[in-house]
């Protein structure tokens, strides 16, 4: 079996993965087929009243034991990924301290946020009580992507178990290994019943969870896949979150202190080589800062290191965005944008030097389309509220920053997103006391914090006539 590097095949009956710049074996596990998928949840569902019947302390208590597994195995976790994306060690380490952040918090939060309450109301007839339940839903299905092949999946991923779920997961076909890790360690701190399971495939057993009977899905992945999986899980009713694509945009006023925004902007738009949901894609500056805003963003951005190992930036995970990142710069300078560094010539698979980009038509697929790449546009635009309008202009709205001083927080809130950073970038995903989750093509629903516990629930209004 050839192929190319980084690109999944099936052989045998097996998912391979390898890594996308070495093209060093990752990971080969059984592909399921849909009598399998369904299985899978046949089996969660059967460990579904042993788990939730556990009650919220003896799940905090293993789910706190899988967190000191994933602190104590750090190393062990980032090299697996590291071999299988492709992405630095240190963009590695700091997804997996992101997502044991997120166990921590839903193992020790589940029963403040869950547990049963009375309610009062005046409504409520004489000589009736009332109080609210929250119930797991039964088997959550978990679809997630290959950009952070740890954080996404865990991020809904915990807060489901917490809630008194179990969970059958299907990992990104660029990324079974990592996710099998995930599912093999909680079975070492969990082994008594498969409370958490995953399905490996390519290009169809998505699909196949979600229509095997999962009472809840939780997608992260592209805006197409989203709507698939919508349509899909509409025949069944089954609830969806979508956790789906996005471009977000940082703002820089006039009053910002312009070195903290452009070391905050390199960060925001190329750590793990721009592959980021929430990565900024596009910056809109005042006209009266701009011109030295782009210089130090150049001469910070033309400073990193590209390449395999060490480098600051890993190679492209999935070969075929390559093209798309490619034809993005190229569109952009032939509508008369202009690359301040890097440029077409900075696409040397499976690397892609960053790339700045200015004075891009707002109509270019570099302004309107997910690039996935190290590549960012600087536009100068009139004033603050100008800025606010086009960031606005698209139908994505999942995060965004705003840097600035005097009209930062009136900005921020006029920012159509589901989440949004005031004086740096990127921050919101890693609180775990905040939710999750994005406005119009970027999805719905909230992962992360009490809104992802409660994500994971349904609440149950109960009356009682004393
Ligand atoms: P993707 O192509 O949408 O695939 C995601 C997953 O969906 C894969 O596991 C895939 O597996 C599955 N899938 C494909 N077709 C399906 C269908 N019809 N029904 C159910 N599942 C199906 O996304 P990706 O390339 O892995 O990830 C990159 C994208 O994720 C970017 O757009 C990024 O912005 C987004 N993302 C969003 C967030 C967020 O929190 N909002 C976080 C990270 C990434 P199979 O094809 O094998 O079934």
């Amino acid at each position: 079996m050839t192929t190319a590097p980084g690109v999944p095949t099936i052989d045998d009956g097996e998912l391979v993965s390898t890594n996308p710049a070495t093209g060093e074996l990752a990971g080969r596990f059984p592909v399921a087929d849909p009598a399998a998928v369904t299985r899978a949840v046949d089996r969660a569902r059967a460990a579904t009243d042993w788990w939730a019947g556990l009650g919220f302390a003896s799940r905090r208590t293993r789910l706190l034991r899988w967190r000191a597994l994933l602190a104590n195995r750090i190393s062990e976790l980032a090299a697996l990924s590291h071999r299988e994306t492709g992405k630095p060690i240190a963009d590695a380490v700091v997804e997996i301290l992101a997502a044991i952040e997120h166990v921590d918090w839903a193992a020790r939060n589940a029963k403040r946020v869950l547990r049963r309450r009375r309610v009062r109301s005046r409504l409520v007839l004489v000589e009736h009580s009332a109080h609210l339940e929250y119930q797991p839903y039964g088997v959550v299905g978990v679809i997630g992507p290959w950009n952070y092949p740890v954080l996404t999946p865990v991020g809904s991923l915990c807060y489901a178990l917490a809630a008194g779920n179990t969970v059958v997961f299907k990992p990104s076909e660029y990324s079974p290994a990592v996710g099998q890790w995930l599912v093999d360690s909680f079975a070492e701190v969990v082994p008594e019943q498969p409370v958490f399971r995953a399905v490996h495939g390519l290009g169809e057993v998505g699909a196949a969870l979600c229509r095997s009977g999962v009472d809840k899905l939780a997608f992260t992945g592209s805006t197409a896949t989203a709507k698939r999986v919508m349509a899909s899980c509409a025949e069944s009713l089954t609830p969806v979150v979508l956790e789906a694509g996005g471009k977000d945009a940082m703002i820089v006023d006039a009053d910002a202190d312009l070195d903290a925004a452009a070391d905050a902007c390199v960060w925001g738009a190329l750590t793990n080589a721009g592959q980021t949901c929430i990565g900024i894609e596009r910056a809109y500056v005042v006209d009266a800062v701009h011109d030295t805003f782009v210089e130090k963003v150049v001469a910070k951005a033309g400073r990193l290191t590209v390449g395999a190992d060490d480098a600051d930036i890993g190679p492209i995970t999935m070969p075929r965005q390559i093209e798309v990142i490619r034809q993005h710069i190229t569109d952009a300078i032939d509508r008369g944008g202009r690359a301040v560094l890097g440029g077409p010539e900075a696409v040397q698979p499976p690397y892609v030097r960053p790339t700045i980009l200015v004075e891009v038509p707002e109509d270019a697929d570099a302004v309107r389309e997910e690039t996935f790449g190290p590549t960012l546009t600087i536009n100068r635009v009139a004033d603050a509220d100008e800025a606010v309008a086009r960031a606005n202009a698209l139908p994505y709205g999942l995060g965004g920053s705003v840097f600035g001083r005097r009209r930062a927080t009136e900005l921020a809130a006029r920012i159509r997103s589901g989440m949004v950073a005031v004086n740096s970038t990127l921050t919101f995903v890693g609180m775990s006391t905040l939710p999750f989750g994005g406005v119009g093509d970027s999805g719905f629903g909230r992962i992360h914090g009490a809104d992802g516990l409660r994500e994971f629930a349904r609440s149950k209004a109960v009356t009682r006539r004393r």
